[in-house]
């Protein structure tokens, strides 16, 4: 252990400080406050996309979405019109956990996305938010059963499926708030008495790394109601519902400050966010009708099926008795990712379609129908480029009634990224454009409802859900805030940057950087039950349709 310091990262997904200077000011944010004014601060660039997945894991490796392989929940499958739901096996380099480990360290890690399944480790890691958890944290997605199982027993489970996410409505905001708060404070408990149990066991952490999802999803929900400015702002919100984004700050502020309390107040402590927050625009944006319009894509003539098969289904699960909707919803339901799968891809006629979406918002691109390489491909090899730069066109000359672009940028992908795993993105990455600061959504085209391809939402429909995106969205600013660590200037300049000071503050050498060789490790791709729990989870935090 030679060489190696404590530190204690705590991370708060999508954290921004467009909402914390302002709560710092009003005093309400006292621990961060302190670490202010005692360390240093600077926003904190995020990766394209600036999204969960392959944000951790640039700070779990130090590699930049190209290099590590992550880019979103799901991944097209070469060649196929299908996704696979992603995990840590898809990723290369090696996590921070893994180089504490390594060095002789122990780890308490909780909560951090993309690390299902679970690395052997000293200490305890429960995985983050993507593991298979509709029914609660379980000992698949722990290091340790035995230990957590005993921390459980007092502190009660990490995770519990306590909230459904897809659903909307006065009455259920007020509920979310309640179980967003609750939810800290067992997360808070849950991290003290695995610091005791690993400390009373002679495994005292050198790296404590707790992340909270709340202030991600806080955003997403109540980010109209914080923001008097925003386009969905209802003003007859309640005062408690537009205090939500605040509340769920001052209960992380108090978590965090318990936790760096209990794990030594002298000690390097670390805020970190994987990207930032705000507020979502008015108009939604559905990327395969523009391809369309454009020619670029065909649809079959018979293409509503999906929708109709999938009404159809949720009527009979209606009428039968409780019991056998479970069993009858058991035994239909295919594995989850074909769900998906139909949803994204079914009812192209890939005969006549060049370009297609996925239309998730998480990652917005388009892929090119390549002959040779998709299934069903149709554009020649000699045409790819012009074709890309068809579409590519097509996209930057798509604009709204005021005349602002609705993509912002859009780029061939080589010219995005670097790396062994460039060609997992999108062919084209796809940046959105914004309305007065305010970011336009990518839903999924309702081709049942013949649609134009923005549109802009009802007034019962700006809370969000379904159809409508999320009031609030991500940003590309996150959040660094460093204190205790004696570590020299420069802060990191991006999110990828961040793992390297991490390393420093612990005490280790900088990572090896990627090589022109480089792969994952063996995929481990989830069971069929797993992955309906791993898509259930996404549906409920709003991430899929
Ligand atoms: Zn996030």
């Amino acid at each position: 252990m030679a060489g190696l310091r404590p530190a204690l990262v705590l991370g708060l997904d999508g954290a921004t400080f467009d909402v914390i200077h302002p709560l710092v000011a009003a005093g309400r944010l006292p621990t961060l406050a302190r670490m202010l004014a005692e360390g240093a601060a600077a926003p904190l660039p995020s990766t394209v996309p600036a999204m969960t997945f392959p944000a951790w894991s640039a700070l779990l490796t130090g590699r930049s979405p190209g290099e590590h392989g992550l880019f979103d929940f799901t991944q097209k499958v070469p060649g196929r019109y299908r996704v696979a739901f992603t995990n840590a096996t898809h990723r290369a380099g090696t996590t921070l956990f893994r180089r504490v480990a390594d060095a002789g360290g122990a780890v308490l890690a909780l909560g951090m996305p993309t690390t299902f399944p679970p690395e052997a480790l000293p200490g305890l890691q429960v995985c983050g938010f993507d593991a298979p958890v509709s029914r609660g944290t379980n000992d698949r997605s722990v290091s340790d059963p035995d230990l957590y199982a005993r921390v459980a027993s007092t502190a009660g489970p990490w995770m519990v499926p306590d909230l459904d996410e897809g659903a909307s409505g006065d009455a259920w905001h007020e509920r979310a708030l309640e179980v967003l708060l609750a939810r800290i404070a067992r997360k808070q408990a849950f991290a003290l008495e695995a610091l005791a149990r690993l400390r009373a066991q002679g495994d005292d952490p050198t790296l404590m790394c707790v992340v909270f999802s709340e202030s991600d999803t806080v955003c997403h929900h109540f980010w109209r109601d914080h923001d008097p400015a925003s386009p969905r702002h209802d003003p007859a919100a309640p005062a408690r519902r537009r205090d939500a984004v605040a509340l769920v700050y001052e209960r992380l502020d108090e978590a965090c400050g318990a936790l760096r309390e209990a794990f030594g107040r002298k000690r390097p402590c670390i805020v970190v966010s994987d990207h930032g927050a705000g507020g979502a625009a008015r108009r939604v944006v559905h990327l395969n009708r523009r391809l369309e319009r454009c020619g670029l894509l065909t649809r079959r003539p018979r293409g509503g099926l999906e929708p109709w098969a999938r009404r159809a289904r949720d009527t009979a699960l209606r009428l039968l008795p409780a019991g056998a909707a479970e069993a009858v919803f058991r035994r239909f339901r295919p594995a989850a990712a074909r769900v998906e799968s139909a949803a994204r891809f079914g009812g192209f006629d890939w005969s006549a379609t060049a370009a297609f979406s996925e239309e998730v918002n998480t990652q917005p691109g388009v892929w090119i129908n390549l002959a040779g390489r998709e299934a069903a491909g149709c554009v020649p090899a000699a045409d790819y480029e012009a074709t890309r730069d068809r579409v590519i066109a097509a996209l930057r000359d798509w604009t709204l009634a005021g005349g602002q672009p609705v993509i912002a940028r859009a780029r061939r992908r080589e010219d995005v990224y670097t790396g062994a795993f460039v060609d997992r993105a999108p062919e084209i990455v796809v940046e959105l454009g914004d309305e007065d600061g305010y970011l336009l959504s990518l839903v999924a085209t309702p081709w049942d409802r013949d649609p134009e391809p923005v549109r802009t939402l009802e007034d019962d429909e700006l809370a969000g859900g379904r159809g409508r995106g999320m009031n609030g969205t991500h940003r590309s600013s996150g959040v660094w805030i460093e204190t205790g660590g004696g570590l020299a200037p420069p802060l990191p300049r991006s999110i990828v940057d961040a793992h390297g000071r991490v390393l420093a503050a612990l005490g280790l050498a900088a990572a090896a950087a990627p090589g022109p060789g480089d792969a994952a490790p063996p995929e481990a791709a989830y069971t069929a039950a797993e992955e309906a729990e791993v898509r259930d989870r996404l549906r409920r935090l709003g991430y899929l349709e």
